[in-house]
């Protein structure tokens, strides 16, 4: 089932309302990103992959940003295991859908946000359809299949992505944009070994709660430095850049990641 969106989208969304500036003032406020980087993430469109334990803490903070408007796409329901770090959801929420719960919360946090919720499996048959008019993917799902999935469409869609995952004491994200010429996608980083897999999932290796809100509020800020682009000075895609998040140092080192020339989903075809 898909639900409707709860209103329709405007492209020319207008300034920031004065009512609205005091809850942006601690952005607004900062050179790097001021009122021209508000207003632009006011107007920006991000649909969020997966709503689990890095989708939760992105949701919060792409949705205290003051994301203008979000595409959430998750077909799971909450498991009380869940609670442990997907900080959406609460006691009341297991047995309920994701997105559904998912808008539950974000309709209390901020009811001016424009929100639209998918409750299917997002396969690489409807993964464009899903990631929509979005102007960035933020994939936080578990799997390989599913991500190089949603990279192929981000790909063919001309959509820039973002692909965090999270594990035991480990997370990663990168920033990818493979429809441009020069820059690699997700599948020039793991390959096509992993396609058909589910050999990531965290149910075996367990995962520190924490982690994932690390990796997950990392992820929102990339998300934040990609949408300021050209717009604000804090502005700025990282493409190609893996940060590897080591919980156990704990530190952070970041890899660069080439374009392979011959990947399937962004390499010219030769
Ligand atoms: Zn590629």
């Amino acid at each position: 089932m898909t639900a409707p969106r709860s209103s329709a989208h405007s492209p020319a969304r207008p300034a920031i309302s004065s009512e609205r500036l005091g809850r942006f003032a601690r952005h607004i406020v900062l050179p790097e990103i001021g009122g021209a980087g508000q207003v632009a993430l006011a107007s920006a469109h991000v649909a969020i992959i997966g709503l689990g334990g890095i989708g939760s803490p992105a949701l919060q903070y792409l949705a205290a940003a003051g994301i203008g408007r979000l595409t959430l796409v998750d077909d799971d329901t909450v498991d009380v295991s869940n609670l442990q770090r997907q900080t959406i959801f609460a006691a009341r929420d297991v047995g309920h859908g994701k997105a559904t719960s998912a808008r539950r919360w974000l309709a209390n946090f901020d009811g001016a946000i424009d929100v639209e919720i998918h409750d299917s499996r997002i396969t690489a048959d409807n993964a464009a359809a899903l990631i929509g008019r979005a102007e960035l993917v933020l994939d936080g799902t578990d799997n390989f299949a599913t991500r190089l999935a949603v990279s192929d469409a981000c790909v063919a869609e001309r959509t820039p992505l973002l692909s965090a995952a999270v594990g035991r004491f480990q997370g990663q994200v990168g920033a990818f944009a493979g429809h441009l010429g020069d820059q690699p996608c997700y599948r020039c980083f793991v390959g096509d070994a992993f396609d058909a897999e589910d050999c990531d999932t965290c149910a075996e290796d367990g995962m520190l709660g924490a982690m994932a809100g690390w990796a997950g509020s990392f992820a929102a800020m990339q998300a934040v430095r990609v949408l300021l682009e050209g717009k604000a000075a804090f502005g700025d895609p990282q493409w190609g850049r893996l940060h590897v998040l080591d919980g156990m140092k704990p530190g952070m080192r970041t890899i660069t990641i080439g374009k392979d020339p011959a990947c399937r989903a962004c390499g010219s075809p030769s």
